[in-house]
């Protein structure tokens, strides 16, 4: 992962390649923020800024310094498959390990790149157990996991630089890998980077958090990395509708965004309104359209219904639907009445 693609978290990227070009890295950070907003993204592109071997810099850029890229180092990161970095992460026994009592990090390394690659390091932790098939399990980092961290310190960096430790959702660490974090922090090795990305701090020990240099990740609220595997179709369908606006079918499809979740229905919204930008740019503005509905058709057409007309009433409908599903509004109605209000502004292009 490089800096320059967290989309939104520049101020950050640039704190954290001047630390490095300075020479004060901290042998233990905490990344602290939504996975959604990059805290992990920026966690690997720094330990990828700090292996790579021909950094760059800019000069008058929003990025002051990045990775290359392109150096062997590089490579293997951007595969997530770099020898000297170590990936733990909650897990939890799914189908593939049956019951498996002594399950790890290990037995999902495989699983966990495919998520991170497919969600560009910013799935949320929620999209990782669905990835997991572990929805409804306890998911947690455990013994097996501090008994290979252990044995991966102990080694000798692989490319004789770094080794490097990244455990993502880290207030999910059980009580012994808790304390061999703990061990770990209080005998630093100068040849050892720990990463800790949490969500929460309240759920950390305060003992981890005092040794560790903070790294806060400020939420971020744009939509594009929100995207749902199956947003673009989800949206396709919709505007369809509103156009026809075929009450069985909509309700049906009302039906639908009311059975996921909370946080589900929000990203949705996010995208769904960055969409209607995106199409108004397009459309007024001329710029390339950044969005890929996935059908040619509505690639082509459906910009030219976003106007400087309605454009405004588009965007305050989501505005107030976002502000009511943050409020616990009740989902069916929500969808429904922004359905109605789509439905009649688009008629006044
Ligand atoms: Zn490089």
């Amino acid at each position: 992962m490089q800096f320059k693609d967290i989309e939104g978290q520049n101020v950050i990227a640039n704190r954290l390649t001047e630390i490095i070009d300075q020479g004060r890295v901290s042998h233990a950070q905490m990344f602290l923020g939504d996975t959604t907003s990059g805290s992990l993204a920026l966690a690997i592109a720094y330990a990828q800024y700090l292996s790579c071997t021909n950094r760059q810099h800019y000069e008058g850029g929003p990025l002051r310094a990045d990775s290359c890229g392109e150096c062997p180092s590089c490579k293997k990161f951007q595969q997530l498959s770099h020898p000297d970095l170590h990936l733990y992460f909650p897990n939890a026994s799914n189908d593939k390990t049956k019951s498996s009592t002594n399950i790890s990090s290990l037995d999902f390394q495989s699983e966990f790149r495919e998520f991170l690659l497919q969600h560009k390091q910013l799935g949320s932790v929620e999209q990782w157990y669905q990835h997991l098939d572990i929805e409804k399990k306890q998911a947690i980092i455990r013994d097996g996991d501090a008994s290979d961290m252990v044995h991966a310190l102990s080694l000798t960096s692989y490319e004789g630089f770094y080794k490097m430790v990244v455990i993502w959702m880290a207030e999910k660490m059980n009580g012994t890998m808790a304390n061999k974090i703990l061990k770990t922090l209080e005998e630093p090795n100068p040849q050892t980077l720990i990463l800790l990305v949490v969500e929460n701090s309240e759920r950390m020990l305060s003992t981890i958090i005092s040794r560790t240099q903070l790294v806060r990740v400020p939420e971020w609220k744009g939509a594009s990395r929100f995207i749902g595997e199956d947003f673009p179709q989800l949206y396709v369908t919709w505007m369809r509708q509103l156009f026809k606006l075929n009450m069985y079918t909509l309700s049906q499809w009302v039906d639908g965004m009311h059975a996921r979740t909370r946080e589900q229905q929000k990203q949705f919204l996010y995208y769904a309104q960055d969409a209607l930008r995106q199409c108004f740019l397009r459309n007024n503005a001329g710029l390339p359209l950044n969005i890929d509905f996935g059908d040619a058709k509505f690639n082509a057409s459906f910009p030219t219904m976003i106007t400087v007309n309605n454009i405004e009433r588009l965007n305050d409908a989501f505005d107030q639907a976002i502000f009511a599903v943050e409020r616990n509004a009740h989902a069916k109605m929500l969808f429904m009445e922004l359905s109605f209000r789509i439905s009649k502004a688009l008629k006044k292009r």
